[in-house]
């Protein structure tokens, strides 16, 4: 498989090729297809296996395709992570892919000043990758509102689960609509997990790499 096969804009497939990358890798070929016609997705993987791209190349193409909507105090993606270096990467192979694409990238976590988070929550984003705990805060000071979150991506549930994050997990599936695209990943999938994703997917595709 090529990328050139799997339905990316030809902006998309410039910056893959900035980055080096020449062909898709297993989770890449299987899931962007399917993440292009919007569909729902569980996925069995683990870091190191591109899932990055997986999901942000045909999310970022699906943002733009819909136009610029972005609006104060709220976000079109939502990427939580569970620890603050992943999300900080996840953002950064975002606004890489996503270069010249005019989609606003953003990340939030604890452990830094919530000043300059609030005030970028503010001017709105189109996507935004986040620590559990600290979405919350934002959330509970005003600053931010799920409503408009037209994809949501849960990364490494398994990871969310073994940090304590079920409860903020459950809490922040009730502030997300009904109507949007979920993706969920994890490295295992056991009987606690997939029950999990089950509160967040719709018929999903399967994918395990
Ligand atoms: P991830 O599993 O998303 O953390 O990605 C693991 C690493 O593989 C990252 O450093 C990516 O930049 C790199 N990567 C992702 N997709 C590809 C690809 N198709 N070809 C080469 N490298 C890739």
């Amino acid at each position: 498989t090529k990328f050139s096969d799997l339905g990316l804009s030809p902006q998309i497939l410039d910056a893959l090729s900035a980055k080096g990358y020449d062909v898709p890798t297993p989770i890449q070929a299987q899931a962007i297809p399917s993440l292009l016609e919007g569909r729902d997705l569980c996925g069995i993987a683990q870091t190191g296996t591109g899932k990055t791209a997986a999901f942000a190349l045909p999310s970022l193409m699906r943002l733009a395709a819909s136009g610029n909507k972005r609006m104060p105090g709220a976000c079109r993606m939502l990427v939580l992570s569970p620890t603050r270096e992943l999300a900080a990467q996840i953002a950064q192979s975002f606004s890489d892919y996503g270069k010249g694409m005019n989609l606003a990238v953003g990340v939030v976590f604890g452990g830094m000043p919530i000043g300059r988070q609030i005030k970028m929550c503010g001017q709105g984003l189109d996507i935004l990758v986040a620590t559990p705990g600290r979405l919350i805060d934002l959330i509970e000071q005003r600053a931010l509102n799920l409503r408009h979150v037209e994809i949501f991506v849960l990364d490494e549930a398994d990871q969310m689960l073994d940090l304590g994050f079920i409860h903020a997990l459950k809490q922040i599936d009730r502030l997300l609509p009904k109507q949007r695209q979920s993706l969920f990943f994890s490295a295992t999938m056991p009987k606690s997990i997939s029950e999990l994703g089950d509160r967040f997917l719709t018929d999903p595709v399967k994918v395990s790499v």
